[in-house]
């Protein structure tokens, strides 16, 4: 039998909306403890550099934040513990989670689990997944040194993520299935005036090729129908996110693209469950907007608890 541990706040995930909930929760006493799943700092740990988050007006890197959200939330008294739940109890309370080394009890509970990357879901895509297949440009950026790589997607996430590629590849070909992108007007124009950025637009890719390691992609124009064959040495891909709500199905109440649905007040259906950051915002998605979500959540779990005494 794994040891039960029992904490009056409890904090999914170690993203800026658990980082910040746990720094709100630590300085109101509540002695939060964070279960960080399988990535401190969540997205931003493999973002590269962060220009939009006030207070850093030459940018921060990505695990520079993380790292400064963790010192100052542990600073104040947040426990982090390196474990993922795999199972949730919402039914009564004390709030039961079921992680891989431990089960946690918790008066007041907040969900801040974030989101993942979505995948093409096309052949090859599985198979040559850190083969040249990526879905993180801080992570594996560097394999390609001198080489031209492609990145899919025409939302902010492509552009950025393409832009902060040239620092090694020789090229980055931006693939996007409609001939408009998705992204903000700033990314938009570095992104054309960026020597090593070339685009590829009306194209979708529909299978990854190689041998022992990516070599090209087959595409197919979206109108025409027609398909070409793309050598790239990499692909990155960047189109969008779900949400990581799977162990929440059932208990609380989802939309229909399975975020966690709260009120204004980061509150779930469930009194004492509070959801905070992309799993309860397909809308913002910034550091800055998950973070503050975190603080509100911490502070309303502090009003759920002190409503309880
Ligand atoms: P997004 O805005 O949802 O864009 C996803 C892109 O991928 C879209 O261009 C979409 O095409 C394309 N796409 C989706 N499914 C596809 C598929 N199966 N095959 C090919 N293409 C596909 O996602 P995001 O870029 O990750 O951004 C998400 C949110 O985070 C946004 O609100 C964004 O503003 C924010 N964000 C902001 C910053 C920043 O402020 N610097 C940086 C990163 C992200 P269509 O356009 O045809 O739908």
């Amino acid at each position: 039998m794994s040891d039960t541990i029992h904490a009056k706040v409890l904090i999914l995930g170690a993203g800026p909306a658990g980082m910040a909930a746990a720094l709100y929760a630590a300085r109101d006493e509540l002695s939060p403890l964070v279960l960080t799943g399988p990535e401190i700092g969540g997205q931003v740990s493999i973002t590269a550099t962060i220009e939009n988050y006030p207070g850093f007006p030459d940018g921060v890197e990505g695990p520079d934040l993380v790292a400064r959200f963790r010192e100052q939330a542990e600073k104040f008294g947040a426990r982090l513990v390196l474990d993922t739940a795999t199972e949730a109890d919402l039914s009564q309370r004390p709030f039961k989670i079921t992680g891989l080394e431990a089960t946690y009890t918790a008066d007041a509970l907040i969900i801040a689990t974030g989101a993942s990357a979505k995948q093409l879901e096309v052949p090859g895509e599985e198979e040559f997944i850190g083969l040249g297949v990526s879905y993180c440009a801080t992570c594996d950026g560097h394999f390609f040194k001198g080489q031209h790589i492609s990145v899919v997607g025409g939302g902010d996430s492509a552009l950025e993520e393409a832009l902060f590629l040239t620092r090694y590849a020789e090229t980055v070909t931006i693939i996007h299935r409609r001939d408009k992108f998705r992204a903000g007007p700033l990314l938009q124009k570095r992104a054309r005036r960026h020597p090593k950025i070339r685009f590829l637009m009306e194209h979708e890719v529909v299978a990854v090729e190689g041998d022992d390691v990516v070599q090209s992609l087959r595409l197919r124009h979206t109108r025409t129908g027609e398909s070409r064959e793309h050598p790239t040495a990499g692909v990155f891909i960047f189109i969008g996110y779900h949400p990581n709500s799977d162990l929440f199905e059932g208990q609380l109440e989802l939309d229909e693209r399975g975020y966690i649905v709260t009120d204004k007040h980061m509150r779930t259906n469930i009194p004492g469950v509070f959801a905070a950051g992309e799993i309860a915002d397909s809308r913002y998605r910034q550091v800055i907007t998950s973070a503050g979500m975190g603080a509100a959540a911490a502070i309303e779990a502090r009003h759920f608890l002190a409503e309880q005494e």
